[in-house]
């Protein structure tokens, strides 16, 4: 073995459903490493099997469709303008931001997801849609939390998303940015961070923490007691 059995030990270990457990490590190749220190074991291959977890593709978000746009439509848009050979695959939809709209989650490689920060909008009809990037983890639009949803929000008093006053950010009328997430940081945790930004800005250090932490699957390890 070329590296010490220090440099591959897990960063963290947790049960999972099952008979199984979610073992962490600092980079993939720790992974390999403990991996293959399993396979030279014949006691250990007979009652243990390993796996990564499956991967998540990135993807990107298609904003307020009506709800009367069919599937074929959006794809033949998509197509078009991104340039691509084949339909995308969709993940899911929600609803957007009236009960006339939905939000379509669609799957990307990484050359697409270039085109889609480079064009930002897609036309269809008479009308430009906003299409940006998916990231998978949880905001409140309530409270501008990361780590959970608006309906888990335990506040009682909205925070703004652009202004970071208490209101709903559908009902915000301030010409001026201001960050809650960052705000309530600095002035608790004695922080220095700019906070004229809006909470959605994907360049506020918390919403690059949340992003970061989606990127944990990188390097996890399943294993599986039999
Ligand atoms: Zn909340
Ligand atoms: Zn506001
Ligand atoms: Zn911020």
């Amino acid at each position: 073995m070329k590296h010490s059995h220090q440099s591959t030990h897990p960063t963290n270990i947790k049960p999972i459903r099952g008979n199984g457990l979610a073992i962490s490590f600092q980079t993939p190749p720790h992974i390999k490493e403990f991996q293959s220190r399993i396979e030279e074991n014949s006691n250990l291959t007979s009652s243990i099997t390993t796996k990564l977890p499956t991967k998540r593709s990135p993807s990107f978000i298609l904003c307020n469709i009506p709800i009367s746009t069919k599937e074929a439509e959006i794809q033949e848009a998509l197509e078009t303008q991104l340039n691509l050979s084949s339909p995308l695959n969709l993940r899911f939809k929600f609803k957007g931001n009236s009960t006339e709209t939905t939000n379509w989650v669609f799957e990307a490689s990484a050359p697409t997801l270039n085109t889609i920060h480079q064009v930002k909008k897609i036309q269809m009809g008479w009308s430009m849609y906003r299409i940006s990037e998916f990231f998978h983890f949880k905001k409140c639009n309530f409270c501008q939390a990361f780590g959970h949803t608006t309906k888990d929000c335990h506040r009682q008093i909205p925070s703004c998303s652009k202004c970071a006053d208490h209101h709903l950010s559908s009902d915000c009328h301030s010409p001026s940015f201001c960050c809650i997430n960052c705000l309530v940081s600095n002035i608790f945790s004695g922080s220095e961070y700019p906070t004229f930004h809006s909470a959605k800005d994907r360049s506020c250090p918390f919403f690059q923490a949340a992003i970061d932490r989606t990127s944990c699957i990188k390097r996890l390890l399943i294993m599986c007691v039999q």
